[in-house]
């Protein structure tokens, strides 16, 4: 969330503190991070044990309902001082029954908490309930696995939101809203055209990153009948799903069950599932289950005590202190292991510092190599933490197996994402050339790139192409199609759609993972609403009969996937492999703006094609580029590609490129 909205970066000078004295007091609280916590059954019966260092009484309240109804039955918890947790057993199996945590502070008891472990919840998550998983998981769940993924750089990332992909009536979908949607095959717009998870694999993506799935806050699961749409960045039990993208929230088993039932037809597909988690911070502040079951602990706090605030959300959490950072581990882990999950996109990573990014990625992999973990390099406040420290875009290289998005392209590419009439290198302003190429090479050392240069970056922050996401467009700010209308208001459509064109072809040509947002290759649009968090369906879903419209701009995207799936040089590994074998043509920015020219040379990283050459031009006019003589094949050229180099043959010399648009030539 909010994301995009503050990627501005500010100089750690001006940010320059340590942690507050006042959480200071936390450090040598007692930690336990046995997977044991709040919830196990075995054979022996059910056992409870929360983590509450300072409380001073504890007790389990059981419930026959997830919602109404008076506790049949309290039980008052013990404590271990060596572990700061309070434990109680029940000599029975309790599946189907619901329970809460409630602490005693200095004499007084605080609200009822399912806790932060719940990992099935009643309706609206206000109690944890207790299911037996093994019934939860579809048919051949056991040998389900996602894509195996070698490199990162292969990932294609299709970034979507639940609604937004099946609500519209065109989607032919019938469980529309639900994570049922993308179980749903053979699924058509009223154009007849392939809608859904046939639509992702005729598309070509490799992994879908979906929205906030956990259980969050804004949409009242008793009342689904009114369509409330969120993105979800408002947390409220991290480790079940959301009630309201199930058939039945009332059933705890069935947002578990359906869930699974997503991620395997995905699977099945050939497809990984990427979850987007917001550690960063909670819903709300005193009521938080985090904060009733452990108050003061989990969210960072100024030296006053005040909460403090780096998510612009109302608070930060503190993955600085043992116990919040093995949480993340270990919830994540969880997502991982029980779901299969594929990918972690951290909302506001930088939040958390660079120690619990690493352990993430480092637990995960032992879980599975294939697991993609990336996060937005910033915060959107001050924090704190101190700026070193910080998962910052400019701190990547100090973690590993961890890849931040790049503003750089973003901003460079459509014009900056605070002004809306702002255009970018796509869409005819000059100035952009520079941070465009930073975004190409995949912000590493370049000899051919001016740091200095760059509009967002001033350094080469990444080691490797592995540790950045390239991107025009996401949930947050205009998307591009909107960007586009209003950036290049008062010219022919086909001239956007051109840009459009450009724009996606310097992603899925750039080193580093691209990224788009859902709908974009079918000119999707969100009326110019550029944050609909809670917009309604009707800015937000797509309509699907626009893939009929935009037939052309659908299959040129399929095209530049599969160029990209088909040609590792797109895909190098290492910032060495980059320097060696990307060469940018020179050209003087100031006397022909809005032209970049480069090629991928020595059949680089193992690619069959010993020279690709690839020239962007986003002037609104025709520019001219003298290629190098050679027996060249046209792979894209004028709003059309073909990825197996089809669209004509040239001996190279001075050749044309035509306004918003990108020349790819290639030779064996
Ligand atoms: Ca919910």
């Amino acid at each position: 969330m909010a994301a995009a909205m503050l990627s501005c970066f500010v100089a750690p000078a001006l940010m320059a503190q340590t942690n507050s004295t006042y959480d200071a007091q936390f450090i040598d609280w007692p930690t336990y991070n046995g997977s044991d916590l709040e919830l196990s059954v075995d054979n022996s019966g059910t056992h409870f044990k929360l983590w509450s260092p300072k409380a001073k009484e504890a007790r389990v309240n059981l419930y026959e309902n997830g919602h109404t109804g008076k506790a049949y039955e309290v039980l008052p918890m013990k404590f271990n001082a060596a572990t700061g947790t309070w434990s109680v057993s029940f000599p029975q199996k309790l599946y189907g029954k619901f329970y809460t945590f409630q602490i005693n502070t200095d004499g007084t008891w605080l609200a009822e908490t399912p806790g932060v472990w719940a990992k099935a919840v009643g309706v609206n998550g206000n109690r944890a309930a207790i299911i037996d998983f093994s019934e939860t998981n579809p048919e051949g769940w056991a040998a389900d696995k996602g894509p195996e993924v070698k490199n990162f750089s292969d990932v294609i990332v299709y970034e979507m939101h639940h609604r937004d992909m099946s609500m519209h009536p065109s989607s032919g979908i019938a469980n529309k809203g639900k994570f049922l949607a993308l179980t749903e095959k053979g699924t058509t717009s009223p154009e007849g055209l392939k809608t859904g998870i046939d639509h992702l694999k005729q598309l070509g993506i490799t992994h879908v990153h979906i929205l906030p799935s956990y259980d969050y806050n804004s949409v009242d699961e008793m009342n689904l009948q009114d369509n409330t749409y969120n993105w979800g960045y408002d947390p409220l039990n991290y480790n079940a799903p959301e009630g309201s993208y199930s058939t039945n929230p009332s059933d705890p088993k069935a947002r578990v069950r359906e869930m699974k039932e997503m991620i395997k037809a995905l699977h099945d597909a050939g497809i990984g599932v990427i979850m987007d988690v917001v550690y960063n911070h909670t819903a709300t502040n005193d009521d938080s289950n985090f904060e009733l079951t452990a108050p003061g602990y989990y969210h960072r706090h100024r030296n006053d005590g005040s909460y403090s605030d780096a998510s612009g959300c109302g608070n930060e959490t503190a993955s600085d202190l043992q116990q919040m950072r093995d949480y993340i581990v270990n919830s994540t882990k969880y997502w991982a292991d029980e779901y299969h999950i594929d990918g972690f996109r951290f909302d506001l990573m930088a939040i958390h510092d660079t120690e619990t990014m690493n352990q993430v990625a480092a637990e995960l992999k032992k879980i599975n190599p294939s697991i993609f973990v990336y996060g937005e390099g910033w915060t959107a406040g001050d924090s704190p933490l101190q700026p070193e420290r910080r998962a910052l875009k400019e701190n990547v290289s100090k973690m590993t197996d961890i890849a931040v998005f790049s503003d750089d392209l973003r901003d460079a590419v459509k014009g900056h994402y605070t002004d809306a009439a702002d255009r970018g290198f796509a869409t005819g302003k000059p100035g952009n050339e520079e941070t465009v190429k930073i975004g190409i090479v995949a912000a590493t050392a370049h000899p051919q790139v001016d740091y200095k240069k760059g509009q967002n970056s001033k350094f080469p922050y990444a080691k490797s192409p592995e540790m950045i996401v390239n991107y025009v467009s996401c949930h947050d700010d205009l998307m591009l199609t909107d960007k586009l209308r209003k950036s290049m208001a008062g010219e022919p459509e086909e001239n956007m759609l051109a840009a459009d064109k450009l724009a996606q072809t310097i992603v899925f040509t750039s080193q580093g993972t691209p990224f788009m947002f859902a709908g974009e290759e079918i000119f999707r649009d969100k009326q110019g609403v550029h944050n609909s968090y809670k917009s309604p369906d009707s800015i937000n879903a797509i309509d699907w009969s626009k893939k009929a419209q935009y037939r052309d701009l659908f299959n040129y995207y399929q095209g530049l996937i599969a160029l990209r799936k088909a040609h590792p040089a797109f895909r190098m590994t290492t910032a060495a492999d980059i320097a060696k074998n990307l060469k940018f043509d020179k050209i003087d920015s100031s006397k022909t703006p809005n032209l970049i020219s480069y090629s991928l040379l020595n059949h680089a990283n193992g690619d069959e094609w010993e020279e690709i050459k690839v020239v962007f031009n986003g002037a609104s006019k025709a520019q001219t580029v003298d290629i190098k003589k050679g027996d060249w094949m046209i792979v894209a050229n004028d709003g059309q590609i073909d990825p197996e180099g089809g669209l004509g043959e040239t001996q190279g010399g001075k050749l044309t490129v035509a306004p918003y648009s990108a020349l790819i030539l290639a030779r064996r």
